[in-house]
């Protein structure tokens, strides 16, 4: 029974071999080929090096706990980068609501005054105010109004800025699921990561996607 509960747990933590899940995401700096997850998961390596042993892909070897955290943490530095650069754009913007209140306020507050000034021409020509009290107060009324079409811009830009933002909800949730992880998590990192590319054991090329936020942030700022 023993035995047989044995038979069964090592059934379950079997993994098929890796190397061709794993290979792709890993390039040979050298000769441009995926590189093999050696048996027993301890090392990437080149396969040209196998077979030419005057290969320059021979210096293509590395532990694959260092290189697979090199990628994480890279990743998760990168992730944090951009889901807090999302982040203090929503807040910096605020509530699209008030937002919007304000803009109709404004509206009214144009209208109101657009009154006003019709009211006040009638008023100097009907002789109550003297020329320079209907400049004057004509004079503070256009102000005011340019204040409030400067401001109505302002909003305008704003909304459409947080509208944008909230276009790029499935990538916060992509981010938030990257952010989240604490190990290294091939099906996660290509999401974001076409390749690697392995100059040297310590010198890797991360190769975001193209048409990828990340890297579209990371090239604007
Ligand atoms: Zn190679």
């Amino acid at each position: 029974m023993f035995d047989g509960a044995n038979a069964t747990i090592r059934k379950v933590n079997y993994k098929p071999p890796e190397q061709r899940k794993r290979g792709p995401l890993f390039i040979c700096g050298k000769c441009n080929r995926a590189l093999l997850y050696r048996k027993g998961g301890k090392t990437y390596y080149c396969r040209s090096a196998r077979y030419e042993s005057d290969s320059e892909c021979r210096c293509i070897k590395g532990k694959t706990a260092d290189i697979e955290n090199t990628v994480l943490t890279s990743v998760l530095k990168m992730a944090e980068l951009v889901a807090g650069s999302f982040k203090m754009k929503k807040s910096v913007m605020g509530n699209c609501s008030l937002l919007e209140k304000e803009m109709a306020d404004i509206d009214k507050e144009l209208m109101q005054m657009a009154a006003k000034k019709m009211a006040l021409y009638d008023d100097y020509k009907n002789g109550k105010h003297t020329r320079e009290e209907f400049v004057a107060k004509s004079e503070a009324m256009r102000e005011r109004m340019e204040l409030c079409g400067e401001r109505q811009a302002e909003i305008k830009d704003q909304i459409e800025e947080i509208n944008r933002l909230s276009d790029t909800n499935e990538e916060m949730k992509m981010l938030d699921e990257m952010l989240g992880m604490t190990s290294f998590e091939l099906e996660r990192i290509k999401q974001v990561v076409d390749k690697v590319i392995v100059h040297a054991p310590d010198e890797l090329e991360i190769v975001y996607k193209a048409n990828n936020f990340i890297r579209e942030m990371v090239e604007v700022g």
